[in-house]
């Protein structure tokens, strides 16, 4: 368990509770990481950590950065460790549900009617394709400064990243969109070729294709249409963020990013809320702990293989929405909303 920074700490602590009481023989072990390592003189991630993340089966991670350290270079800045763990641990595929709590509805800023009963998952590649393809520079050429990246995908990549977004859709609604750019894009054409192919072995899954540019408008027009989204890294990188916004609550949002690693048998991962360390909340007993505890839910499902105490954890953390628990940034009626504590006894007290 690595807290980091910010409201990291806080939540990450609700998520353990919650955690060890549905699986008292899971054990969590906590070390520094990003701006907390850096202020005991430490990298960003201290050897030490990075040995104990060698020998677990998953990380469950708070969040890293402080302001403070947001001008300087990448290798000294808190962020850095989380570079480092997904490029070590080639974490190459990013999970984001996206879930619309019953009651929350009013909280997006789509209509009720849009987002009540919204729950998808996007699938985005997260180690390949343009952010990471060579050539990538700015460079001079006759006199005049140009630049360029470069989007490359192999098949293998796309397979198995296609892989983990048919079995995830098999466990769901058995519906899979697959979001790419193929009138413009070979890598595209590529993606597309190769998930089809591979949808010839999940025939009872539905596999349907979309350009990425109608894949943004439909997730506004008609986002309960969706089931699993699978898409490259920086379709993805845009897709799940406005598929997050759908339900208007940051802290609510859990993500597992799942590679290769850890020990035999078993699918390693990061787990994490998608949002920030939330500087102007921290301490303050006031952050959302919902995005953490889901969080170790997901890590239960898909690195313990344990789906039962997972769902168990995920029904706790309904019911508290629908008993009408509100944390301050989702709080809208006039009841005052319950502190980071409260809600997670509240969890507790449901599970
Ligand atoms: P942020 O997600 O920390 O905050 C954005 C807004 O959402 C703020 O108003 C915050 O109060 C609110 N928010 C976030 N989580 C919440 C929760 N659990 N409960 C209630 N409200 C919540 O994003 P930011 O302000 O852009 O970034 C702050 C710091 O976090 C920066 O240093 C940034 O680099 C870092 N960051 C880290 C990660 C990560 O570790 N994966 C991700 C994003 C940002």
């Amino acid at each position: 368990m690595l807290p980091g920074d910010g409201i990291g700490p806080e939540v990450t602590q609700c998520a353990a509770e919650v955690l060890r009481r549905v699986r008292p023989d899971v054990e969590c072990t906590v070390a520094p990481v990003g701006a907390a390592a850096l202020a005991a003189g430490l990298p960003a991630l201290p050897p030490e950590t990075k040995a104990l993340c060698d020998r677990s089966d998953a990380i469950l991670f708070g969040s890293v950065g402080l302001p403070q350290y947001d001008g300087l270079p990448l290798a000294q800045r808190p962020e850095y460790a989380l570079f480092l763990l997904r490029r070590d641990y080639e974490l190459y595929a990013n999970l984001r549900p996206v879930r619309v709590f019953p009651g929350l509805e009013d909280a997006s800023s789509l209509r009720p009617e849009i987002v009540r009963g919204l729950d998808l998952l996007v699938v985005r590649e997260l180690t390949g394709g343009i952010y990471y393809g060579r050539p990538k520079e700015l460079r001079t050429v006759d006199g005049v400064e140009e630049a360029v990246d470069t989007m490359i995908y192999r098949a293998p990549e796309i397979e198995r990243i296609a892989r983990i977004a048919f079995d995830l859709a098999r466990a769901r609604r058995k519906h899979v969109t697959s979001v790419d750019k193929q009138n413009i894009l070979e890598t595209s054409r590529l993606w597309r070729r190769v998930v089809t192919e591979m949808a010839a072995q999940y025939p009872d899954v539905r596999l349907e294709h979309l350009l990425v540019d109608n894949a943004a408008m439909q997730l506004v027009a008609r986002p309960g249409d969706f089931d699993v989204i699978v898409t490259e890294n920086m379709f993805g990188d845009i897709l799940s963020d406005e598929a997050a916004i759908l339900t208007g609550s940051l802290g609510t949002l859990p993500s597992a990013s799942l590679g290769s690693g850890g020990s035999p048998g078993r699918q390693f991962g990061l787990y994490e809320p998608i949002g920030g360390t939330a500087p102007d909340l921290a301490g303050k007993d006031v952050a959302n702990p919902t995005a953490a505890i889901l969080s170790a839910a997901m890590l239960l499902r898909h690195s313990l293989a344990d789906d039962s105490s997972a769902a168990r954890i995920e029904r706790a953390v309904d019911r508290a929405y629908g008993d009408g628990l509100r944390t301050a940034d989702v709080a809208r009626s006039a009841a005052a909303p319950v502190s980071t504590r409260a809600f997670t006894q509240g969890v507790l007290a449901r599970l």
